[in-house]
């Protein structure tokens, strides 16, 4: 069909059919339920830091913009989820652990973490961080569009992923025109082929991310808006615009192979993940203590599940070759992805901002814990997460799950149409 994908990947040994399978009928269910619980629905984040590279324009104003912010938890219990956070974060001993686990895990509390991340964190502790309940503020259309949603796209793509060279008119042509993409797009596939293996990577996951987004707005959204009532669902058209072979001039299929580039890699992150979470100290503490044991037993069940999964992306065939060349590469990678974390800051609608920021930190996240460590790392420098990178990493992939579970449903809606 001229949406949708299939066959092989670029890059990797897996096709398009073999994640549908293992997605829709495996991994998305166990996501879900785990996204449901009370320590991955509320993420702590601060939506309200200024837009540190250009004076953004007022707040969009956009009624659908709005989030609804929470306070989960008492009093009592926020603050024992504090001293359960910062003890989490500092990888702090677990006395069940062997000798030799509690020795590697003090070991952490030395490591400067910060110069392993590929994406700022906001500091939890900041008054302005709060929590949102991620169930009651759901991605999906917000009307967020036009010159300043451009602005965004256009910085993260021709500054912050390393093109050499700016494209003349606007990114996006509009809308009564279609979605036509024309010479610019072109001369950049043009560039994009001559560059590593690792630049190409890093520009299909934000391509990837992107997909994602159009997605969820096409899959929910606003059909109506009487005073009574707001209706959302899937709009064919909206999804067609995006991702259509023929109105897209061919770029909505590659997008979508860029979406399924993102999942391997942050089902690839979850697989090595799984000692972290099992040795250490992660309690997924929300005060309801039997909760929390059948959360950390949901969770092991899922990262075992993203461990079956026969066609595993190969990380190291990413920096590779002379040590030095590929630290000054993930370097520069590093540096880029957490400018495009920042950015996520100088979005001027606040759901979208949420999500943004939540799934840049997951991607962040994902790529930590793939890169974070050269072959000769000492034992000291070995991989730590905090509450709030496994609570964005496992929202993030559940996102691009929920991604690719909707584009079987566009699939059978668009083979009705037919
Ligand atoms: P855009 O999606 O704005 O794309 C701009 C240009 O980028 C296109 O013309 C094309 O040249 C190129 N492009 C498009 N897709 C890709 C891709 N996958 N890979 C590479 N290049 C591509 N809107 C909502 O309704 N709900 C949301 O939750 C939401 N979240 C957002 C989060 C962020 C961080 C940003 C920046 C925007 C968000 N938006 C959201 C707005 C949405 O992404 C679009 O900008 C908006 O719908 C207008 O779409 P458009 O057709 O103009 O093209």
């Amino acid at each position: 069909p001229f949406c949708f994908v299939s066959g092989e990947l670029d890059d990797c040994h897996c096709d398009v059919e073999s994640i549908d399978r293992f997605n829709n009928e495996l991994l998305f269910p166990k996501l879900q339920a785990l996204l449901q619980t009370d320590y991955f629905r509320f993420y702590k984040v601060n939506l309200n830091k200024p837009c540190p590279f250009w004076t953004s324009g007022s707040h969009c104003g956009l009624r659908d913009c709005t989030v609804k912010p929470c306070s989960p938890y008492s009093a009592e219990v926020n603050s024992e989820l504090d001293k359960c956070e910062k003890s989490e974060a500092l990888g702090a001993v677990d006395v069940s652990l062997s000798d030799e686990t509690r020795e590697a895990l003090k070991n952490w509390t030395k490591h400067d973490d910060e110069a392993q991340r590929f994406c700022l964190l906001d500091d939890e502790w900041c008054p302005d961080s709060q929590y949102v309940d991620l169930l009651l503020n759901p991605e999906r259309f917000t009307g967020y569009k036009g010159p300043e949603a451009w602005k965004i796209w256009t910085s993260i793509y021709e500054e912050n992923c390393f093109k050499p060279f700016t494209v003349k008119r606007p990114l996006s042509p509009l809308y009564s025109s279609g979605r036509s993409e024309g010479e610019g797009s072109r001369a950049f596939y043009t560039w994009l082929e001559g560059q590593c293996v690792e630049k190409r990577a890093f520009y299909r996951l934000i391509s990837g991310l992107h997909a994602s987004i159009s997605i969820h707005l096409s899959a929910r959204y606003l059909l109506s808006d009487e005073w009574f009532e707001k209706r959302w669902g899937p709009n064919v058209s909206e999804f067609r615009s995006r991702f259509d072979s023929e109105l897209t001039q061919g770029e909505g299929p590659k997008r979508l192979r860029n979406l399924y580039f993102l999942f391997l890699i942050e089902l690839r992150a979850l697989v090595k993940a799984l000692p972290v979470v099992k040795e250490g100290s992660f309690k997924l503490f929300t005060g309801q203590p039997q909760e929390d044991c059948r959360n950390k037993e949901r969770l092991l069940d899922l990262l075992h599940t993203a461990r079956s999964f026969p066609l595993h992306f190969n990380e190291t065939s990413l920096f590779a070759g002379d040590e030095t060349e590929a630290a000054k590469l993930k370097e520069d990678v590093r540096l880029a992805f957490m400018n495009i974390s920042r950015i996520m800051d100088c979005v001027e609608c606040f759901k979208c901002r949420l999500w943004g920021k939540l799934q840049t930190q997951g991607l962040g996240t994902a790529l930590k814990i793939l890169f974070s460590e050269l072959p000769s790392s000492p034992p000291s420098s070995r991989l730590t997460l905090n509450r709030q990178e496994l609570v964005a990493l496992v929202n993030a992939i559940g996102r691009i799950s929920t991604s690719i579970k909707e584009l079987q449903n566009f699939r059978e809606l668009l083979a009705e149409d037919t």
